[in-house]
């Protein structure tokens, strides 16, 4: 198990250092900043859907410590090619672990992203890596309307 934890921090680590699909969204208004304000984490998100409704781009743009630039980076990559549907999806089961409403096994078969299931045991980091999350909620049900 202890192994385990050792590669979980590593990826989280690596998306930290290198973040995918992070850019400048300057352009985007301030009201499309998400705000975390216990820890200082900011997130802008931008998605972009092709003609089938699928998400064909992803970006983010903001600053955060370890946990919340990780989440981003790793919800970014398992976002591309998703359906809309698919995207709320992941959205809810990965806040419904980091609520403690879902087993964190929920998030086994979802890759890297299994890396942040541990964090809903520390409720005070849940909020940093939900942060990109509940960004990418308000796109979703902006798109919707
Ligand atoms: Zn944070």
């Amino acid at each position: 198990m202890e192994n385990l934890d050792q590669l979980y921090q590593e990826i989280i680590l690596d998306h930290y250092k290198s973040p995918r699909n992070k850019a400048d969204l300057s352009y985007l208004p301030d009201d499309q900043l998400h705000e975390n304000p216990s820890c200082g984490d900011t997130i802008k998100l931008e998605l972009v859907f092709d003609e089938n409704d699928c998400i064909s781009s992803v970006k983010f743009d903001g600053h955060g410590c370890a946990i919340s630039t990780a989440s981003a980076s790793l919800m970014s990559e398992r976002l591309m090619g998703r359906t809309r549907d698919e995207a709320d999806g992941l959205m809810k089961s990965f806040i419904g672990v980091m609520r403690g409403e879902l087993e964190t096994d929920a998030l086994a078969e979802w890759g890297d992203l299994a890396a942040l299931g541990g964090v809903s045991q520390f409720p005070l980091r849940v909020k940093c890596a939900t942060l990109p999350w509940h960004a990418l909620k308000a796109e979703l049900d902006k798109d919707l309307t």
